[in-house]
């Protein structure tokens, strides 16, 4: 395992990253990609990487299916620092980020229903929602209850310099709108959780698939009000099968099987733009690490998506 000494700084501090796997299902090729680009990264910089569970959407999670991720990454023979960490375990950090959120008047709570909103907008927002028109933003309607939390955005570009993407900017007013941060079901989103999780646990560089490219202005505007550093980011490509959906629970993609070994993980850098040698591939998982850490490259890394290989 690497230590923290030596390696590369991210904005004055050492390089530390990590793996932040939702327990949907056992990991597929999809998440191997992310899990193997976000690894390389953080120990091609002599830095740190942590594996963090993001199960704060409970009606997402599958009973048993983070404890199968944590084999299989073992059975890879990934190494990451210090414990897991499990959002479902870390609410009370939440809570604290939407108290703040609220004594500042960052956020404002809503009484639209679904279909409240589709009533009057009928915009598509980036995260296959609709766009919030901002109905309860001055104030809930007389004898409304509220329902969510919702986050103030501005009217204004977002922009960051993604490591693999480029330049990417975004308006948050015309992309989402004020998005939940408490849901109707008591759940926090994800874009809280995330931005608490990787400032508490100290994370300044994330590596993770392009499909949730379209969340890193929310995140970014969240780290803005809340006062925390905002990581640097890469966005791989991510794996789409031969239809052109990303692989995950909901298109069947397969459990990726570990006993594959090096020739599994030759296939993940292979889309990551980094052919593996034969006699890497058919050698140890231990030289295949060396290897592969040796000679990883971000400037490699195709932006564009690709087809599951197989
Ligand atoms: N939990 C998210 C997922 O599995 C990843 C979140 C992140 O890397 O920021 O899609």
């Amino acid at each position: 395992m690497q230590g923290k000494s030596g390696g590369e700084q991210v904005h004055g501090h050492a390089y530390r990253g990590r793996f932040a796997p939702s327990p949907t299902g056992p990991l597929h090729f999809g998440s191997l990609v992310a899990a193997v680009g976000s690894y390389l990264d953080a120990r091609a910089h002599g830095g740190e990487w942590l594996l963090r569970i993001e199960d704060v959407d409970r009606s997402r999670a599958l009973p048993g299916a983070a404890d199968s991720i944590r084999r299989t990454l073992e059975a890879f023979a990934f190494e990451w620092d210090g414990e897991v960490v499990v959002q479902s375990q870390r609410l009370d950090r939440y809570h604290a980020a939407l108290t703040r959120l609220r004594l500042d008047g960052e956020v404002y709570p809503c009484a639209c229903s679904r279909r409240a909103i589709a009533a009057c907008s009928p915009v598509p927002a980036v995260d296959g929602g609709l766009v919030y028109p901002g109905i309860c933003r001055a104030g809930l309607p007389p004898g409304r209850a509220p329902r969510a939390w919702r986050m103030r955005v501005p009217d204004r570009e977002i922009a960051f310099e993604d490591r693999v993407q480029g330049p990417v900017q975004q308006n948050l007013a015309r992309a989402v709108g004020d998005f939940i941060l408490l849901r109707a079901d008591g759940q926090y989103a994800y874009q809280l959780a995330v931005v608490v999780d990787d400032a508490a646990q100290g994370v300044n560089a994330v590596v993770r698939g392009v499909d949730l490219l379209d969340s890193t202005a929310r995140q970014i505007w969240l780290q803005q009000r809340l006062a925390l550093p905002t990581p640097t980011y890469a966005h791989l490509p991510v794996v789409t099968n031969a239809a052109g959906e990303k692989l995950s629970k909901q298109t069947r993609a397969t459990a990726v099987d570990a006993s594959g070994g090096c020739v599994v993980l030759a296939a993940a850098l292979n889309f990551l733009g980094q052919p593996v040698p034969p006699e890497i591939r058919s050698g140890s998982l231990r030289d295949f690490w060396r290897w592969a850490i040796a000679t990883w490259s971000m400037a490699r890394v195709p932006a564009q998506r690709g087809v599951f290989p197989g």
